[in-house]
């Protein structure tokens, strides 16, 4: 029926695109309506003829043509056999007209509503291009709430800085076991650090300084320097000259700490026993500020090198004031003056230039100068005016833990403040522990250690990080409840970083693989010490050999020998175990060897990064890289005619002599005219005396045939490249330094 009235292809074509047409009729023609159409020819569907068109008028399309906007209200819509996904679209398409139906049911809704229909954006439907979805940052979340705590704070004050109601605060302080009468009551340090566990926030928790007896204390101080300047032995001296290790024989134990006492003084030193930056950032890090005094030891014969300015900017951001030790003095080659002058460039106000900042010059070889660098540290202590609380609840800090077969977990310690009595129960880190012994640092048990003096204790249940603070509380419990609380704390942060590290080293990869072409490969470590921070300080040292090829994944770090859950990780994930002064039993080998798993033993940083380097640069992927293998000089050339017998037609072949390393079949040819590169393509053929060869070395002759070239002139040089892997370098400086190069 309809056919009658669809001769004509331009109203074949307004039905292949569903175009409605009005109803009111005016005289139109086929050409209107066509040049209509075409509007709309890109939204052109399937779509087969009408089969009813309800008083259809050619007339009223001229009007429309002519104008848009007068666009007559009455229309009729009809969409002829149009497929659903017309339909579908018909309905998202916010400029089609409305249907009948669709206009009385927006007239009703607004009926009496005096509300307008909302406008939709006069525009076509773009199509959104597909984004990938990107890696999200899963594990950072929103940032952790850090609120101060100090002894005696009111349940309210808690409250208000928590931010958690009084009601819900009172209610775990039921759980944790504490009485309450009101908002007002008091609570104690560590009752407030529960109560902020619970709720999950971080705690920091402010010590008092207020007590009966504040005395002088003991400066403790830090050497720090560049590499090979003498700090190990400038501390070596300067421990010699402590009365009390003399008569004891000396110190046995490397203990993290010494002190050396002036015996007509009165006074004494602290010196912390573990020189380099890793160290004293790690405490830092850590919240631990021990260190009063740095002791910025730089050669005479070598001066300022890179590790005294990295000093300088660690002692400056930690505000610790500096005292120069120009170490060296007995070299022939030694130049005081000129570290001086090198001091004084960077910024470091010398006294001899109107400044603040004593400089001493020293010997450690010939320990000299010791007592006049042990001077100027009293008189800076002077300055500062350390004073510390003696009475009252002992506070300190963790310079060094280790595990001893017989006594089990030990930390070197530094009271900070307070008097730590033998018999206490304290919370360190995660760990706790009764004070079963207390040790100078000659090995003496004693009753009690005072501020500034560094003590070795036994008694605790798990090994503690260096840095971690140490805090007195009233009882087991209470130091179990603490200890359990930070437990949880910790492995929940430790899981966040192991997540955030893991989303960041794939992004990483990702990127890496894109950009570079390869693929990124891991090595997993599982390192092992004698001290805690000796293992820090070697899995830090490891990380440094981080490169885009080999990603250094230190799974665990831990200290004492190889156990077997060790061998069960490192067989787990793959991992190699590195043992820093640990003793390796026959047995452990024996397991490590049945279980496939790597040892390097070692007592000296740099023999480990060596052997390290030389594995990652073993396992790393390498880049791929095209290499000149062999260079050949044309000699004469032959050509061969074509099935035309012309010149075009034929193939030029180079007869050449290899002049150095060997030509290739399957390489890359380079021609090369005076210099200048002027053709490159594969080798179509490569004989030597009429046999095809796969490749010709150096001083032969050979028939060389290059892909399209005919134009080989004598005194051409052609070069063979062949791809090659190259391999990331291990690289070590003169000062100590290691990295891998890619
Ligand atoms: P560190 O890397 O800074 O701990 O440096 P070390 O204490 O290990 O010393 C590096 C080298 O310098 C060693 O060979 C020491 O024997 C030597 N050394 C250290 N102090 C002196 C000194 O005062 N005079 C001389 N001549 N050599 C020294």
């Amino acid at each position: 029926m309809a056919s009658r009235y669809l001769g004509k292809k331009g109203i074949q074509a307004s039905f292949r695109i569903g175009l409605v047409l009005p109803r009111v009729v005016v005289a139109s023609t086929e050409r209107q309506i066509s040049s209509t159409v075409s509007k709309r020819a890109s939204e052109s569907v399937s779509f087969s003829f009408a089969r009813y068109i309800n008083g259809f008028g050619f007339g009223s399309l001229s009007n429309w043509s002519r104008s848009h906007e007068s666009f007559p209200t009455e229309t009729s819509i009809r969409y002829f056999h149009a497929s659903r996904e017309t339909l579908a679209k018909r309905k998202e398409d916010a400029d089609r007209l409305l249907s009948h139906r669709e206009r009385k049911k927006q007239t009703v809704k607004t009926k009496g509503k005096f509300s307008k229909r909302e406008k939709k954006p006069d525009k076509p439907p773009v199509e959104a291009p597909y984004v990938p979805p990107r890696l999200k940052r899963l594990a950072k979340g929103l940032p952790e709430k850090t609120v101060d705590i100090f002894e005696g704070m009111t349940l309210l004050e808690l409250s208000r800085r928590t931010g958690e109601s009084v009601a819900v605060l009172q209610s775990i302080l039921i759980n944790v076991g504490e009485t309450f009468s009101s908002e007002f009551d008091t609570i104690s340090v560590d009752v407030a650090e529960l109560l902020a566990m619970e709720i999950g926030i971080n705690v920091r928790r402010q010590h008092s300084t207020e007590g009966s007896e504040i005395l002088p204390r003991p400066p403790v101080v830090t050497v720090m320097g560049h590499v090979d300047h003498g700090k190990t032995s400038l501390l070596d001296a300067l421990r010699n000259t402590s009365v009390a290790a003399r008569e004891a024989g000396g110190i046995t134990q490397h203990v993290g700490a010494f002190v050396v006492g002036m015996p007509d003084s009165g006074t004494s030193i602290t010196f912390l026993d573990t020189p380099g930056h890793a160290a004293f950032s790690e405490m830092r890090a850590r919240g631990a500020a021990v260190t009063d005094i740095v002791v910025l030891v730089v050669a005479a014969d070598d001066g300022v090198m890179p590790q005294t300015l990295e000093a300088i900017a660690h002692a400056r951001s930690a505000n610790v004031p500096i005292v120069v030790a120009i170490n060296k003095c007995d070299k022939p080659g030694a130049n005081p003056e000129k570290v001086k002058y090198q001091l004084t460039s960077e910024g470091i106000e010398l006294e001899d230039i109107g400044g603040n900042v004593q400089a001493v010059e020293v010997s450690a070889a010939k320990s000299t100068g010791l007592d006049k660098l042990e001077e100027a540290l009293l008189l800076q202590a002077v300055d500062m005016d350390l004073k510390a609380r003696v009475d009252g609840p002992a506070q300190a800090y963790v310079v060094e833990a280790r595990l001893d077969k017989g006594r089990g977990p030990l930390a070197t310690i530094i009271v900070k403040a307070g008097t730590l009595v033998r018999g206490q129960h304290v919370v360190i880190g995660s760990q706790w522990g009764r004070l079963r012994a207390i040790r100078d640092m000659i090995g003496k048990t004693t009753d009690r250690a005072t501020p500034a003096m560094p003590v070795e204790i036994e008694g605790l249940k798990g090994l503690p990080m260096a840095g971690d603070d140490v805090i007195v509380v009233e009882s087991e419990e209470r130091a179990r409840m603490l200890s359990e609380g930070r437990k949880r704390k910790y492995e929940k942060d430790r899981l966040l970083k192991a997540e955030e590290a893991r989303i960041e080293e794939a992004a990483a990869r990702m990127e890496t693989e894109s950009e570079e072409g390869f693929v990124r490969v891991e090595l997993p470590i599982v390192v092992k010490s004698d001290v805690q921070g000796t293992a820090q300080a070697v899995a830090d040292a490891l990380r440094t050999l981080n490169s885009p090829q080999v990603f250094v994944n230190i799974v665990h770090s831990g200290v004492g020998a190889i156990s077997h859950s060790d061998l069960d990780l490192a067989q787990a994930c793959g991992a190699c175990i590195v043992a820093f002064n640990v003793k390796g039993g026959s047995s452990a080998n024996l397991s490590a060897a049945q279980a496939s798993v790597k040892v390097f033993h070692h007592r000296v940083i740099y023999h480990l990064l060596e052997d390290i380097g030389n594995l990652i640069v073993e396992k790393a992927p390498g880049v791929s890289e095209m290499e000149v293998s062999g260079e050949a000089e044309v000699l004469s050339i032959f050509k061969i005619l074509g099935k035309r017998r012309t010149e075009e037609d034929g193939v030029s072949i180079a007869g050449c002599k290899v002049m150095d390393g060997r030509v290739c079949r399957s390489g890359l040819m380079r021609l090369l005219r005076s210099g200048e590169v002027v053709f490159e393509g594969s080798c179509a053929s490569l004989k030597r005396e009429k046999q095809d060869v796969e490749q010709v070395g150096k001083g032969n002759e050979c028939g060389l045939v290059m892909g399209d070239w005919n134009d080989f002139r004598v005194g051409d040089v052609i070069q063979c490249m062949e791809p090659v892997i190259r391999k990331p370098k291990f690289i070590s400086s003169e000062s100590g330094a290691v990295r891998i190069e890619c």
